[in-house]
């Protein structure tokens, strides 16, 4: 949950609602906590007012040090679609992955430069500050800021993915295997152990030395655990679909209704067909709107009979649409960006619907995805096993990746290749069968490789499958 703030330089600045919490942490703790040890007996209107600016001054440090790693962004052309302020830092939520290795490093260095250089400068101005004998309001507000980006300098240097220190630990990895799934995994299980880590000491420090710094180290803890998983899934999908198309994922036949359908019709239709809204078409195949069941029940039941589809559906212009040929991610991102569950596959030449692709047509594709590729556990991932009977055909299939077929690796004294197929899925895309037959008991393995198009950077993450094959 986050409002926003405003713009800076065209990117959108949100505050996450946690840093009121943290706006009223800091203002005590620096205030009543802190201040009275350096400054004692001062009044308290005073210490409140220290905490107050020293809480602005957080906020500040966290916006520049944010801005850093966005401008960096910006100059090497990715796009940053908005920051979020949280704890002791912010997220610079990018529209895309940084494309390399060394990019990575560059941006997610930026921000924990920075603040180090704002440390260094508050470090000065406060000693400038004592040396003329500043008013308390200036030294107090200087020194907590050399301390604070000094901390958050620190914090985000933490590698804990998905925070800077992470990142900058995953750019290293990336660097030296290439592999950035693998790398992200990595530095993502170095993030968790990290968080589990805080939240350990925490609990220690709640109960045994201060509720205060207890509560602040859970809730690191607790930040870090869930931006690690949450960062690992966004991977997850982005690789599950990488290569496919909007048109392989969709749902082809869609039930539609016709713009001069009555509401009492629809709301019929509603119940037999258990469908929260229908693409309305005309007699021409072409979509003209949409209609939801929430559209409906802002009519009044009286005038159901006389209202019709057209009166109250959402125009083919506000639709959110992808072309088939789209990438699928591109159906995913602008499903959370307009937070919709929908989004309607339309050729661009003549306007007709070719089909519709809801969360559950992303789930799907992507169950098929991991139970052909695994990725939840490292060492069992891309490993399935099989029992078959001597001199039983069966068969194994992968899906036919854009560019991408499969070729079969296996010992010709064990199995024979009977076929090799392309087969369309009944949800849309397309699969390589084999087809074997056992020939001996015992337990042998197959080997799936993808068939790499010579130079296909996007393909080559996709590693083989190997198939253990238990022959009874
Ligand atoms: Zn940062």
């Amino acid at each position: 949950m986050a409002i926003k703030l405003g713009s800076i330089s065209g990117i959108p600045l949100y505050l996450d609602y946690s840093w009121f919490i943290i706006f009223a942490l800091i203002a005590y703790t620096v205030g009543f906590g802190l201040m009275p040890v350096s400054y004692p007996n001062l009044p308290w209107v005073e210490y409140l007012s220290i905490g107050l600016l020293s809480a602005i001054l957080l906020f500040v440090s966290i916006v520049i040090h944010e801005l850093a790693h966005s401008i960096v962004a910006k100059n090497n052309g990715l796009k940053i679609a908005k920051i979020t302020l949280y704890l002791l830092g912010g997220v610079s939520e990018m529209s895309e992955e940084p494309p390399t290795a060394s990019l990575e490093l560059k941006m997610s260095a930026a921000g924990p430069l920075t603040s180090i250089a704002i440390a260094i400068i508050c470090l000065f101005g406060w000693i400038a500050s004592v040396s003329i004998h500043a008013p308390v309001l200036v030294q107090g507000p200087l020194q907590y800021a050399f301390y604070v980006n000094a901390l958050v300098a620190g914090f985000n240097l933490i590698p804990a993915f998905p925070m800077d220190g992470g990142r900058i630990l995953r750019a290293l990895i990336w660097r030296g295997n290439n592999d950035v799934m693998r790398s992200t995994r990595i530095a993502s299980s170095v993030g968790r152990i990290f968080a589990y880590i805080f939240m350990f000491v925490g609990i220690f420090y709640l109960f045994f030395i201060d509720i205060f710094d207890g509560l602040w180290l859970l809730l690191i803890g607790w930040f870090v655990s869930s931006g690690a998983s949450s960062e690992l899934n966004q991977m997850i999908v982005k690789r599950d679909l990488s290569g496919l198309k909007a048109g392989d994922v969709m749902t082809r036949a869609v039930d539609s209704v016709s713009p001069d359908t009555t509401l009492t019709e629809l709301s019929s239709k509603f119940l037999e067909d258990k469908h929260n809204g229908f693409p309305v078409m005309g007699n021409d195949g072409k979509i003209l709107g949409c209609v939801t069941m929430e559209d409906m029940r802002k009519t009044k039941k009286s005038l159901r009979d006389t209202t019709l589809v057209k009166d109250i559906m959402t125009p083919r212009e506000k639709l959110v649409t992808v072309k088939s040929d789209d990438p699928a991610e591109l159906a995913v991102n602008l499903m959370s960006k307009n937070r919709i569950g929908r989004v309607f596959v339309v050729e661009s030449e003549d306007g007709k619907l070719s089909g519709l692709i809801t969360r559950s047509d992303i789930m799907k594709t992507i169950q098929v995805q991991e139970s052909i590729l695994g990725t939840s556990k490292a060492g069992a991932e891309r490993q399935r096993s099989i029992s078959v009977e001597k001199g039983m055909m069966f068969e194994i299939d992968c899906p036919v990746v854009r560019g991408l077929t499969w070729s079969a690796t296996f010992n010709t004294g064990e199995f024979t290749l009977v076929s090799q197929n392309v087969v369309q899925l009944s949800g849309g895309g397309q699969s390589t069968q084999f087809t074997f037959e056992a020939l001996q008991k015992g337990r042998f393995s197959i080997t799936l490789s993808p068939t790499v198009a010579s130079g296909s950077k996007e393909l080559s993450s996709r590693e083989s499958i190997r198939y253990s094959i238990v022959v009874t």
